[in-house]
């Protein structure tokens, strides 16, 4: 299929296309008609194209996706004194076309979410219901059963699965001396009757209690299943996937069953020396995440999507592998691989334009431990159905690369 030249709205033209879904990583063309993705081809003709865009020396890659986030600034508190960030902040500002907000509302407060939140973000903002039913408004969001209300999350979700992909729970105090694993096994019942994902967040940062790490085990392997997500994975925290510094087995097993694994940086959920354990384990996580929030934007230590790309390649993965957990791997598992995460035509015209910059980069963890990496991502341009849109002026007071050395 290949829409005639003079229908073209845009062309980006002569840039590094990584294409992970469609194994495409070369220099070409793209031509957008209508807010899809209409041609990928060298010497696309331009003159008749009612915009064009100049790539040459960028990276083309379908829109990025930060798959935890907590984006729903803005509904709670007029002002920026809020946990969360506004959406474009965490996306399209940032490079990022598609952001998931992973439990900031729940069941009871995600109307403001749902009805005005999304339909007038330049970002594409889909969200999971915290299990908590006032979700971060209320926190700690679980402290007993009567924070769970089953049937208005599965009304909810029912009510707008375009939006609603599913529940997020938090394995943490006091939830977790409150339910153990009920928590989780109420998740599963909500989307077995009305479909999506459970996301959970492993590692007890709220209580550091022993207790999240007897629950793990059987939470991977006998609670979660295909589809659902573990986010941060290269956490130290009690609970999360490594005991004495060794990942738990039943981390591959849920793998092997089709649980996918998140980073998900965070505040407190992320360390290197965690990460550098468990990636030695040779266990990959499967999406790359900013778990971004208000306090994190500013200060550190989550500045946006694309530093924690570079944070992650830090650790010895390869820049594409990085695209790929940005891209393709989320579409995937937010069911939306017709539509989002490649560039293949007719699919959305989501796009982001990024930079590989050579450098020599340090990046931060919360306990004030530094990492050294040699290779950072710069957001250029985001592209939501076809319509760039400008980015802000970035987290630092020098705009969006990490700190560089000396
Ligand atoms: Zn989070």
């Amino acid at each position: 299929m290949r829409i005639e030249p003079n229908s073209y709205d845009l062309v980006i033209t002569g840039g590094r296309v990584i294409d992970t879904a469609n194994s495409i990583d070369s220099q070409l063309d793209v031509a957008i008609s209508d807010g899809k993705i209409a041609a990928v081809e060298t010497g696309i003709e331009v003159c008749t194209s009612k915009r064009v865009i100049d790539a040459a020396g960028h990276i083309v890659t379908p829109g990025l996706i930060d798959l935890h986030t907590h984006a729903a600034g803005g509904i709670r508190k007029p002002t920026n004194d809020d946990f969360m960030v506004e959406p474009d902040a965490a996306g399209v500002s940032a490079g990022v076309t598609t952001v998931l907000d992973a439990g900031s509302v729940g069941a009871l407060n995600s109307g403001g979410l749902v009805n005005f939140l999304a339909p007038h973000a330049k970002t594409r903002l889909l969200a999971l219901l915290n299990i908590g039913k006032m979700g971060v408004a209320n926190l700690p969001e679980v402290k007993s059963i009567d924070d769970i209300d089953e049937a208005a999350s599965i009304e909810v979700i029912q009510s707008a699965p375009g939006i609603i992909k599913g529940i997020k729970a938090r394995m943490v105090t006091p939830g977790i001396q409150a339910l153990g694993n009920d928590m989780p096994r109420t998740a599963k019942r909500i989307t077995n009757e009305a479909g999506g994902f459970v996301m959970v967040h492993v590692g007890d940062i709220a209580g550091q209690n022993p207790i999240a790490a007897d629950l793990t085990p059987e939470l991977l392997t006998g609670i979660l299943g295909e589809g659902d997500v573990v986010t941060h994975t290269l956490s130290g925290a009690v609970g999360a996937l490594l005991a004495d510094r060794s990942l738990i087995s039943q981390a591959q097993e849920a793998r092997n069953s089709g649980v996918y694994f998140d980073v998900g940086v965070g505040g407190g959920n992320f360390s290197f020396e965690s990460a550098k354990a468990v990636l030695d384990h040779g266990f990959m996580p499967d999406t790359i995440s900013s778990d971004i929030t208000a306090m994190s934007r500013f200060a550190g230590p989550v500045f946006s999507l694309t530093e924690c790309m570079g944070k992650i390649m830090s650790l010895g993965v390869s820049f594409e592998d990085a695209v790929r957990m940005t891209t393709s791997k989320p579409a995937e598992i937010l069911g939306l691989t017709n539509e989002l995460g490649s560039l293949s035509v007719g699919s959305n015209a989501d796009i982001s334009i990024i930079d590989l910059i050579q450098g020599d980069f340090l990046f931060h963890e919360s306990s004030g431990a530094i990492g050294v990496g040699s290779q950072a991502v710069r957001p250029v341009t985001a592209i939501r159905d076809g319509v760039p849109q400008p980015l802000d002026v970035g987290p630092r007071p020098w705009g969006w690369l990490p700190t560089q050395k000396g």
